[in-house]
């Protein structure tokens, strides 16, 4: 049956008169993989781009400013400084706009230039840190000048606040809309570990059906080597791991065992950890945007290759949700656009080839 045009709105919600655009982050919605979901089972799609700065870390800057302002530790008109591989602080210069705080963001100068101009645009300053550093030289370095200027810093890959604002939105969102057909797997990758460990503590609590699994890029076998006691005890996040490899997932997987990872596996959050190939990150990542119309990000095409892996292994009629944590327009030169490239020189030299005078 064709649908309906127009198309009646979904979320009826969504078109509620707003006080800022601050209240559009969260309560983004889950589509189903209809078309790539293995024979017999349902893989699902939670779409983070749909918040405003298209990313899951929207929630996270809101999250962590709200809460400093609650608590007194951010004052008004002060500075912020983050360490982020560009989402949080897309997150925060969008927060720290409509807020009125100062922004300043440290990151790897590997992390696509496309963040880094958005961030620019929305006022941020950049402070860019050598790849030779890896995650803890950019972490060393936020710190660093929070203690030298006396400015706020929000620490996502430490704060409890980060998994609490996944547990009560992001998590209870995901309850809310498996109530009536409750989830056998829940599948995300780990940058902070933020939003699994938030996920996985609501789940656990009001849907314990679904197992918590975790990914990781196959090259960098981390947490798949274990979390090493000091980590669970003093939360020291900043020592660079021996196993650690540079890999394609923009966003997951950093050198360092961050404090809230550490404490979503010591406290049986995560069930289970599994490895993603980077071609297959590229691969899923692509086969969405082609085949789903879900146009997504690196990280998600290698959450959906090991969500749709996984129920494939489980028994006909399970369901699968996969997080996917923001949108493509972010990787326009990385690889994941590499394909297109190479279409586009090759389209460009046949169009001057059949252009009468063209000289190449
Ligand atoms: N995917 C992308 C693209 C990200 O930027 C991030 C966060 N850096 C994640 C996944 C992982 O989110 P979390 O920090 O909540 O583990």
């Amino acid at each position: 049956m064709n649908a309906p045009f127009p198309r009646p709105l979904s979320r009826p919600q969504g078109s509620e008169r707003r006080g800022s655009v601050l209240e559009l982050v969260g309560d983004t919605p889950v589509v189903l993989a209809e078309k790539l979901s293995p024979p017999g089972r349902e893989v699902w799609l939670k779409l983070e781009s749909a918040n405003p700065m298209g990313s899951v870390k929207d929630r996270l800057a809101l999250g962590l400013i709200e809460a400093a302002e609650k608590d007194g530790s951010l004052k008004p008109g002060q500075t912020v400084v983050e360490a982020t591989s560009g989402n949080t602080g897309i997150g925060l210069a969008l927060v720290c706009a409509r807020k009125g705080y100062p922004l300043v963001i440290v990151m790897a100068e590997s992390f696509s230039v496309e963040r880094r101009k958005i961030l620019r645009y929305l006022g941020a300053k950049v402070v860019l840190t050598p790849a030779s550093l890896k995650g803890t030289g950019m972490v060393d370095k936020a710190r660093e000048l929070a203690e030298e200027h006396g400015w706020f810093l929000p620490r996502q890959f430490e704060n409890e606040n980060n998994e609490k604002v996944h547990e009560a939105t992001t998590g209870m969102e995901i309850v809310r809309a498996f109530a009536d057909a409750p989830l056998d797997a829940f599948v995300s990758g780990l940058g902070t570990g933020g939003t699994i460990a938030g996920v996985g503590r609501a789940l656990k609590a009001h849907m314990p059906s679904a197992r918590i699994v975790a990914c990781e890029p196959d090259n960098s076998p981390v947490l798949a080597s274990g979390v090493p006691q000091q980590y669970a005890e003093d939360g020291s996040p900043a020592a660079s791991h021996p196993r650690f490899r540079p890999h394609p997932m923009q966003g997951w997987a950093p050198d360092f065992i961050p404090a809230v990872t550490a404490r979503a596996i010591t406290d049986g959050v995560i069930d289970e950890i599994v490895p993603v190939a980077g071609a297959d990150a590229l691969a899923w990542s692509r086969r969405l945007a082609r085949e789903e119309g879900v146009f997504c990000g690196i990280t998600s095409g290698a959450t959906f290759a090991a969500a749709r892996q996984l129920a494939s292994e489980l028994p006909e009629g399970s369901r699968v949700l996969a997080m996917i944590p923001d949108t493509g327009e972010r990787y326009m030169t990385t690889p994941l656009f590499g394909d297109i490239e190479e279409d586009m020189n090759e389209a460009e030299i046949e169009i001057s080839r059949s252009t009468p005078g063209a000289r190449f």
